[in-house]
C-alpha cells in the first residue's frame, strides 16, 4: 500500500502561484510544476499537489477532495464554506476597496446610499454595507469589475487592488477599504491524525521560513572599547555571539536582527564605531 499523502491545492497560474510554489521549495518540498500539469506528487515529502482555479480551492478542501490549501483570504471570506484559516503566510497581500470615479465628489459611506455597485464579492460587501447601514444595488460580475462605471453598468466598484494602478487607468479613485487580505494555508475539518501530522511538519517548515524571511543575519567587527555599547543593540535569538579578532583590540560579532529594526539597528552600530559590517539573508530559522 502507498505511504499516505497530504493533499494540498494550490492557484494553477495566477497571482498567487508563484509564491505558493516558492514556499514549498523554500520548505525543501521539490515536485515539478510543468505547464498544464494539474497534479503532481512531490519527490521527498508525503505531498500531493493539485492545481486548481482559486476560485475553486475553498469547495475542494471544505469537500475533502483536498486536505489543504493556499488562497487568498478574501476568497475564504467570500465563499464562507466551512474550511479552518491554519496560517497567514505574508504574500499575495491586497485589498477589497470601493472606488468611485475621478470626478465623484466622495465624503464618506454614507454617498453610496441608493448605489449601483458592481463586485466580484457580493457577501462580503452586503455584509459590510449592512454593518454600515447603508442600502445599496450590488451588481455581481465575475471580472472585468472597473470598467464597469465606464459603460454606464455601475455608479462605483468594489475590486481587489494592492497598487491602486489599475483603478487609476480606469478614471476611478479608491474611496474605502473593506478587507485587507494575504495568502493564507487553509485546512478541511476533520484531519485524520496521519494528516494532522504531515500538516505538522509542513506548518514547522512553514513557520521556519516565514521567521527567516523576516530576520536578517549581521557579522560585524567591534572595537573592544565599544563592544559593549554595540552588544547592546544586538539582541540576537539569546545574545550575540562575540569572538575575538587576531588584531588586538577588536573583537568580531555575529547576530540576527528584525528587518522592522534593520536600518536604524545599522545606522546606530556605524555611529559606536562598528566596521565591516555584513548581512546575511537566513533561509531557514528553526525556533
Ligand atoms: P484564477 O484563474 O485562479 O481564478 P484569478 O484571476 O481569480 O485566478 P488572480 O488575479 O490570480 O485570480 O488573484 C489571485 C489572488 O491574488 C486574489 O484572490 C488575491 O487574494 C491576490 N491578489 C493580490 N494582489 C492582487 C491584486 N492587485 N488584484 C487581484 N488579486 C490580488
Ligand atoms: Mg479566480
Amino acid at each position: 500500500m502507498n505511504a499516505p499523502k497530504l493533499k494540498i491545492a494550490l492557484q494553477k497560474s495566477g497571482r498567487l502561484s508563484d509564491e505558493s510554489n516558492a514556499l514549498l521549495k523554500k520548505c525543501g518540498i521539490s515536485f515539478s510544476n510543468g505547464l498544464g500539469k494539474l497534479r503532481t506528487e512531490a519527490a521527498n515529502f508525503p505531498l500531493e499537489i493539485y492545481f486548481l482555479r482559486d476560485d475553486d480551492i475553498p469547495e475542494y478542501v471544505a469537500d475533502g477532495v483536498a486536505d489543504i490549501g493556499i488562497v487568498g483570504e478574501n476568497v475564504i471570506c467570500e465563499d464562507r464554506r466551512a474550511v479552518e484559516t491554519i496560517e497567514k503566510l505574508g504574500f499575495g497581500r491586497c485589498r477589497l476597496s470601493l472606488a468611485v470615479p475621478k470626478n465623484f465628489e466622495y465624503e464618506s459611506i454614507k454617498d453610496f446610499e441608493g448605489k449601483r455597485i458592481a463586485t466580484s464579492y457580493p457577501n462580503i460587501l452586503r455584509e459590510y454595507f449592512a454593518k454600515n447601514d447603508v442600502v445599496t444595488e450590488i451588481h455581481t460580475i465575475s471580472g472585468s469589475v472597473e470598467i464597469a462605471p465606464s459603460i454606464g453598468l455601475a455608479d462605483a466598484v468594489c475590486d481587489l487592488v494592492s497598487s491602486g494602478s489599475t483603478l487609476f487607468t480606469n478614471g476611478l479613485k479608491e474611496v474605502e477599504t473593506v478587507l485587507s487580505s494575504e495568502a493564507v494555508l487553509i485546512a478541511r475539518e476533520n484531519l485524520d491524525v496521519t494528516a494532522r501530522e504531515i500538516l505538522g511538519k509542513l506548518l514547522f517548515r512553514i513557520r521556519s521560513v516565514k521567521s527567516a524571511a523576516r530576520n536578517k543575519y549581521i557579522l560585524l567587527n567591534a572595537p573592544d572599547a565599544k563592544l559593549d555599547e554595540i552588544v547592546a543593540l544586538l539582541p540576537g535569538i539569546k545574545s550575540p555571539t562575540v569572538m575575538p579578532l587576531a588584531a588586538s583590540g577588536w573583537s568580531s560579532v555575529h547576530s540576527v536582527i528584525n528587518e522592522n529594526d534593520f536600518w536604524e539597528v545599522v545606522e546606530s552600530l556605524k555611529n559606536k564605531g562598528a566596521e565591516g559590517i555584513l548581512v546575511l539573508s537566513i533561509d531557514q530559522m528553526i525556533q
